[in-house]
């Protein structure tokens, strides 16, 4: 086990800043993950990952063994060099979409065998994932069957001194659930653990809670990942609360739809008004895409090019990793209260009349339906 926090950097309160020692890069956290799923994160090469100050790409398990395949993979020497990636990677399970491809008893074995050939410095265990919306014995359930499933991936876990294997803490909302989860995994002292089931349609309050909960019981000398995390304000609050990883596919589904990610918001680029702007997506931003070109310009790509999506989402990966700022909300101060800061003098709460305001404006508009139509078809 050689992954672990081996130098921390800064700390406030329950916030870390900390050194990431992965077997291919030593990362400093907190950290942004973005997710590929055939051994690319779309329309970017590994250099402008690299460029824009990209450590760890998370590889999806499942999409990877059905092409290139796992054996083609184990051929070419792992995914680092079939991607050209020096960098570090991660792995999800796979097994949540294996569940109906392979009978489920052979698939904690087969998903982490499909991890080892792979050879991602981080692989993540097989958990029983519940939308936290549900509620009843299925979350109990889920909990137990995530942590009988940790021994079985441990002992299918052929390469422990170079592949470092996560566990998921499962449990819903409820918070006995996660202390059982919690305590079942640090007993068996993992090189890191994630917070899983969250972003999944829970209320922010309760979202922020589970996390609370979660980090002030995970040991402090090891990595915290909150698994699908990756909306600006979340990432802050969770890393104020002292988790140190997020993954999302926002950031670049995003800006397949020709949204940038700006302090106001979020930026439609296919409004009619920025046909003219000739200013750059976000004129405090000195990222590549905001130092050369327009919006004006995007806006002619965004519809007809790939290159706008590409633009895009090199922006808002630059701008996600960069940690974000911006107006904050009710539950943000309530969260941050629990994390020990005090906002108040640094930025005012998001007032429910500035929030109408916020919504109104041309081009700022509500993109879930988008991205919900978006889901439907996949
Ligand atoms: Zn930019």
């Amino acid at each position: 086990m050689f992954c672990f926090l081996s130098q921390v950097l800064g700390r406030f309160n329950r916030a870390r800043a900390a050194r990431l020692a992965l077997p291919h890069h030593v990362c400093q956290t907190p950290l942004f993950m973005p997710v590929g799923t055939q051994g690319t994160i779309k329309g970017l090469t590994t250099n402008q990952l690299e460029e824009i100050g990209c450590q760890i790409i998370l590889g999806n398990t499942y999409h990877l063994a059905l092409r290139p395949t796992s054996e083609l993979l184990d051929e070419a020497g792992g995914l680092h060099k079939f991607m050209n990636w020096p960098r570090a990677l991660l792995t999800d399970s796979g097994g949540f979409q294996m569940v109906s491809l392979l009978h489920l008893a052979d698939i904690t074995e087969k998903g982490v065998t499909f991890q080892n050939r792979i050879g991602a410095d981080i692989i993540m265990a097989l958990d029983d994932v519940v939308k936290t919306t549900i509620t009843g014995p299925r979350i109990e359930e889920a909990m137990y069957r995530t942590l009988r499933w940790i021994d079985r991936c441990i002992a299918a876990h052929e390469r422990p001194h170079d592949q470092n294997l996560f566990g998921i803490v499962q449990g819903g909302l409820d918070p006995i659930l996660r202390d059982i989860c919690v305590r079942g995994l640090v007993d068996r002292n993992l090189p890191g653990y994630a917070i899983g089931g969250l972003a999944g349609g829970e209320d922010k309050d309760s979202f922020w809670r589970v996390v609370a909960q979660c980090t002030a019981a995970l040991p402090e000398d090891k990595p915290r990942y909150v698994m699908g995390v990756g909306y600006p304000l979340d990432i802050v609050v969770c890393s104020a609360l002292g988790a140190d990883m997020y993954d999302c596919v926002y950031p670049t589904r995003t800006a397949r739809f020709g949204t940038a990610l700006v302090p106001e918001g979020v930026l439609k680029l296919k409004h009619r008004a920025m046909a003219d702007d000739t200013r750059p997506i976000d004129p405090t931003c000195s990222c590549m895409v905001c130092k050369n070109y327009t919006r004006a310009y995007i806006h002619c790509l965004v519809t007809k090019d790939a290159m706008g999506s590409q633009l895009l989402s090199y922006h808002n990966l630059y701008y996600i990793m960069q940690f974000p700022k911006g107006d904050v909300p009710e539950w943000v101060c309530n969260a941050m209260e629990v994390a020990g800061i005090d906002i108040s003098s640094c930025c005012a709460p998001f007032s429910s009349q500035s929030h109408q305001e916020y919504n109104s404006k041309k081009c700022f508009t509500e993109e879930i339906d988008e991205m919900e139509v978006e889901l439907e078809r996949l």
